[in-house]
């Protein structure tokens, strides 16, 4: 019985990439090597339209597994690769085919030849394989247009590649190929699904988090470590700046009439992340708003906040339901720690009835009785920034780091 000894990766999208090819595919490389870390005898093999993961022993079934988070697969295969010998490829569909048939189910072979030398055309291999399938399998049928099974048998010049089921992958483009953005990241449930859907279509993000000591305590920073810990895992590391928002919390406590202290408070947020994009050469700002959800997501008020900016400002969730982003953070993981009751810089000073539509000029008069810049500054400049890396805890971590 011949085993699988590799899986077959196709990319999809990042085929049509032209120039940024060579980039796409060594990112997509890096990141099968650090979810496949554990096998240490898997080795990588890369061609211009596909890659291999050459087995070399481990368990296919368990790094095929690994596989499925990873952006930029559009599918794979296990597979198994023999010479251009009529027995042994005869030998390896037949063990191939036993692994996956059950009494009942039907199958077709497909056959490709990309090196046309090959002594059988598609044709005849179809017939030959499928032949070879029918004699010595009980029960096994023939269906081309319907069949439970798909045997792919595909010919190239340095082998023959037999594989049978396409596995679906993560879709998007490899993580990190695509420039970076920092992403806002509160404590709640949107904003790191914002994160994971940027990450999706290739983005590298560094987190934002602002938090008001003593209003907010360590435990709703740790909740957002753990947040980003989370996030790590599809890239290998995320850098997360964590912002002392206190001082410009309170002198707009002290100027803002009390309805426009949220609009203020988040013009000053992008104010700040902005600063902190330009500092670490980031070339966008997300956030995990979502339009009409909460009075700081009207259009009206995007309107007055995002005036502060002309970076752009992307916001993945924003035609999303609550359900459809819940469902995602579930699927994430981020969820329950997104539910973990601790206070956000937010929530503490949030008002009893923040205006729904708030007025640009108005927001702009009472901001400009005092000024903000020092205090903007200060808070850029005593950010501290923290490397998270999967299973990074931050209880091992220094303890006079915050
Ligand atoms: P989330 O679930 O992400 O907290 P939300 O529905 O609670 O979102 P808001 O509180 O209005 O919405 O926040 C909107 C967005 O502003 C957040 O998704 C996030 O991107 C950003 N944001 C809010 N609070 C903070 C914070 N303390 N630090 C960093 N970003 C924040
Ligand atoms: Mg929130």
């Amino acid at each position: 019985m011949i085993n699988y000894d590799r899986i077959l990766i196709r990319f999809g999208e990042i085929s049509t990439k032209g120039r940024n090819r060579s980039k796409f595919l060594e990112k997509l490389r890096q990141n099968v090597k650090r979810v496949l870390h554990q096998f240490p005898e898997i080795k990588i093999e890369t061609q211009r339209d596909r890659m291999f993961v050459k087995l070399n022993g481990a368990d296919g079934e368990a790094a095929a597994q690994c596989l499925k988070e990873v952006f930029g697969i559009q599918s794979f295969s296990l597979a198994i690769k023999t010479e251009q010998e009529i027995d042994q490829i005869k030998d390896a569909a037949l063990s191939l085919f036993e692994k996956v048939f059950e009494e009942g189910k039907t199958f077709k072979i497909t056959s490709k030849r990309a090196d046309k030398k090959f002594q059988l055309d598609t044709g005849e291999m179809n017939h030959t394989f499928g032949s070879h399938i029918l004699k010595n399998v009980e029960h096994s049928k023939v269906d081309v247009k319907n069949p439970d099974i798909n045997l792919q048998i595909e010919v190239r010049e340095e082998g023959v590649y037999l594989s049978c089921e396409n596995i679906k992958g993560a879709g998007g483009l490899p993580a990190g190929s695509g420039g970076k953005a920092m992403l806002m990241l509160s404590g709640g449930i949107d904003s790191p699904v914002a994160g994971y859907l940027a990450m999706k279509r290739g983005i590298e993000i560094e987190a934002v988090h602002f938090h008001s000591p003593p209003f907010t305590s360590e435990r709703a920073k740790q909740k957002v470590i753990d947040l980003t810990e989370k996030l790590s895992k599809i890239c290998g590391k995320v850098t997360l700046h964590i912002v002392p928002f206190t001082e410009v919390q309170q002198m707009i406590q002290k100027q803002v009439p009390e309805n426009y202290t949220m609009t203020s408070t988040r013009r000053m947020m992008l104010t700040i992340t902005d600063q902190l994009r330009k500092r670490n050469e980031g070339l966008a700002i997300i956030t995990g708003e979502s339009l009409g959800q909460v009075a700081s997501q009207t259009l009206e008020s995007m309107y007055a906040i995002n005036d502060v900016t002309s970076t752009p400002v992307l916001r993945p969730l924003i035609t999303m339901d609550k359900e459809e982003i819940v469902e995602i953070a579930q699927k994430i993981d981020t969820f329950d720690i997104s539910n973990r009751p601790f206070e956000d810089c937010c929530t503490v000073f949030v008002p009893a009835s923040p205006k729904t539509k708030p007025k640009l000029e108005k927001v702009e008069r009472f901001e400009s009785f005092v000024d903000f810049t020092e205090a903007i500054s200060k808070a850029v400049k005593d950010t501290e920034t923290l490397t998270i890396t999967p299973g990074f805890s931050y209880e091992n971590e220094d303890e006079d780091l915050f």
